[in-house]
């Protein structure tokens, strides 16, 4: 195999061979050979030390007067040039990758904070003003217990166990509920990250569900405790025609609220199920109501309340008739259920340039102020041993505002304690169809 050379160490080797023939040379003319050899290798090694003087305006490009290097300089100078150039561009790359990071995490909802190993933020997110009371970069060199002054969060960050995130309200708006994230940075472990998310949403639903199955399971119970206590009494001897018939009047009085209660759970659990109102076809509101006020003087029975049909516009609206037969029942119902006998419920249709109007009158005993805005909430009633004699099953209103709902619809309430109420759904006027 055949040796070659670099080209930059021919070079090297051809100045230094011709400044060793230079000082030959002057040396036999001047028969002084060793000092000129010597004066050679002296004049070799002023180029390198000159070379050397100029290498970092070689590579700052600024000498563009002197000899260009040759030899092994030449070499040195294009090596130090490509590494700079490649670590050059290498930076870039990086501060362009930074920044795109930066930039995300930026537009991020969830706060991001970097904590030092002191417990100072280093960096951290716009969110983080929000959400934590940390704002970049005011809050540069700050400690997180001071800004986000919480027992249980300073607890937990000294506690060093970061394996459950934390749930906590927000030392920004105590409003908002915070679940936070901590864990070390993987490249530098004596630093945190912290990632704080607002769950607010979540965790009100969720204590909203728990809340819920609890006052359903409780509703559940007390029937069937009566039932299966006077079922007891009735299986344990012969009891007489009257205590037989007063016991299975009670059971089945409180089989059907039951039977009441799981139909109305089913009702709201259809509705909440369907984003949007099943159909949307054009119901006749003036039949509707003549068929509900009909049903109505069947519950009304005995108590013989006296029911006005004010029909004012002929309008129907486009819906879903099958919804709003309930949603309007229920509002009839509630108002016989909460009504004195003999006394008089109006529903009233009306459509003007604001859209259409239903709305059911009473003379009973009223709500309230403090209970009207939960009144849709589910199972929530203003007198809960009042309301199971009349019949209700606390889901009613809370039926009537999600078909509302689904037919762009709100229920207003109007109620004063001994004055009456009246409850008004209002629809759009891109409901109210012609028939
Ligand atoms: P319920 O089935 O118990 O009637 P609703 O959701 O229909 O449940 O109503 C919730 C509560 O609102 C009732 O328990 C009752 O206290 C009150 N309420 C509803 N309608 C009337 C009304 N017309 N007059 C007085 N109180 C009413």
């Amino acid at each position: 195999m055949m040796f070659s050379m670099p080209n930059h160490w021919r070079e090297e080797l051809r100045l230094f061979l011709g400044i060793v023939l230079i000082a030959c040379l002057a040396g036999a003319l001047s028969g002084q050979l060793l000092l000129c050899l010597l004066l050679g290798l002296l004049v070799y090694l002023g180029w390198h030390v000159f070379q050397l003087a100029r290498l970092p305006r070689l590579l700052a490009q600024k000498d563009q007067q002197g000899p260009s290097p040759v030899g092994l300089w030449k070499d040195i100078v294009r090596q130090i040039r490509e590494q700079r150039d490649s670590s050059q561009s290498r930076r870039l790359d990086l501060s362009y990758e930074l920044d795109s990071y930066r930039n995300a995490v930026n537009t991020l909802p969830d706060a991001v904070v970097i904590l030092d190993p002191a417990g100072r933020v280093d960096w951290s997110n716009p969110a983080a003003g929000n959400l934590l009371n940390i704002f970049w970069p005011d809050s540069r060199g700050r400690l997180l217990t001071d800004l986000a002054p919480d027992p249980v969060l300073a607890e937990y960050l000294a506690g060093g166990n970061f394996a459950t995130p934390l749930t906590i309200t927000s030392p920004a708006n105590r409003a908002k509920i915070l679940s936070i994230f901590m864990a070390p940075l993987d490249h530098d472990v004596s630093r945190l990250m912290i990632v704080a998310r607002d769950i607010t949403r979540e965790y009100y639903l969720d204590a909203s569900r728990r809340d819920f199955v609890a006052n359903v399971s409780h509703e559940l119970r007390t029937p069937l405790t009566v039932i299966s206590g006077l079922s007891e009494q009735l299986n344990m001897g012969e009891p007489d025609p009257a205590t037989l018939q007063r016991s299975t009047g009670l059971i089945l009085q409180q089989a059907s609220r039951m039977s009441e209660l799981v139909s109305d759970l089913l009702t709201l659990s259809r509705l909440e199920m369907q984003q949007e109102s099943a159909a949307d076809e054009p119901v006749p509101i003036a039949e509707l109501l003549t068929t509900i006020v009909e049903e109505a003087h069947t519950l009304s029975g005995a108590a013989q309340h006296v029911l006005q049909l004010d029909i004012r516009s002929p309008e129907g609206l486009r819906g879903n008739a099958k919804e709003l037969h309930t949603a309007f029942s229920n509002l009839v119902s509630n108002a016989i259920r909460h009504t004195p006998n003999l006394s008089e419920v109006t529903i009233k249709w009306l459509v003007d340039h604001e859209g259409a109007h239903l709305s059911v009158t009473d003379s009973g005993e009223g709500i309230a102020a403090r209970h009207i805005p939960r009144l849709t909430e589910r199972l929530y009633r203003v007198d809960a041993s009042h309301s199971r004699d009349t019949g209700g099953t606390g889901l009613g209103l809370a039926i009537v505002k999600h078909i509302l709902e689904g037919h762009e619809a709100n229920l207003e309430i109007i109620s004063s304690v001994g004055g009456g109420s009246t409850f008004t759904c209002h629809f759009p006027p891109e409901r109210v169809t012609s028939l």
